[in-house]
């Protein structure tokens, strides 16, 4: 299965790709791994990219875009990948399009996990934490039994700044805008595979395997 794997935060996007993996038995690629693979190898390109790091600044396509050509490149993408987080832009997409190209590898489709604002920010925005010892909940996922109080030592549940609505909303809007040209770039080339996220784990990936014209 050769895929990219799209969706927003919340979608339930590191699931899926953790089921996807182990069925398909093909590596995870996320950006963030491969650039520190990369360093760790001490590539040429890796060394760039720590260059720019370094300076806090950010990482240039040319650069990007090679370090995933080597990844690609690697033995144990024969079978297949599943890239996650990569591409982000069109322009990184049209890159992409002319690696695979160049290695003779076709994309099985491009996946995009669909989750309705409303349950996105719900799960966004779920999270509590206890004052006293740490312990973390979910209010749809993993609810404490007495709403507000810490199962483990009855301590007080709150929210974190980084979970609240207003964050929640901003950082969809700031996904939302950023890809959009990329699933309709992906939509134009055919490639675009819709999938409903919000459904049971084991739905979601039927609905993927179909979608990609892999046996159920
Ligand atoms: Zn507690």
């Amino acid at each position: 299965m050769r895929t990219i794997l799209m969706g927003p935060p919340g979608a339930g996007k590191g699931t899926q790709a953790a089921v996807l993996v182990d069925r398909f038995h093909i590596p995870h690629i996320s950006t963030g791994d491969m650039f520190r693979a990369a360093m760790k190898a001490g590539t040429p390109l890796g060394l760039k990219a720590k260059e720019y790091m370094e300076a806090g600044a950010l990482v240039p396509d040319d650069v990007t875009i090679g370090i995933v050509a080597e990844r690609l490149s690697q033995e144990d993408c024969a079978n297949g990948f599943l890239l996650d987080g990569f591409p982000r832009t069109v322009a990184q997409a049209d890159a992409l399009g002319k690696i695979l190209a160049k290695l003779g590898i076709r994309l099985d489709g491009v996946l995009n996990l669909r989750v309705d604002e409303e349950k996105l920010l719900a799960r966004l925005t779920g999270r509590r934490v206890c004052r006293k010892c740490g312990a973390t909940y979910h209010t749809l996922f993993n609810p404490p039994a007495q709403a507000g109080v810490c199962n483990e030592c009855g301590g007080e549940l709150y929210q974190r700044a980084d979970d609240t609505l207003e964050t929640a909303k901003n950082r969809l809007a700031v996904y939302n805008a950023q890809t959009e040209p990329l699933i309709q770039y992906y939509r134009n080339l055919g490639l675009l595979k819709e999938v409903e996220g919000d459904q049971e784990i084991d739905m979601v990936l039927q609905n993927i395997l179909v979608a990609l014209g892999q046996a159920v």
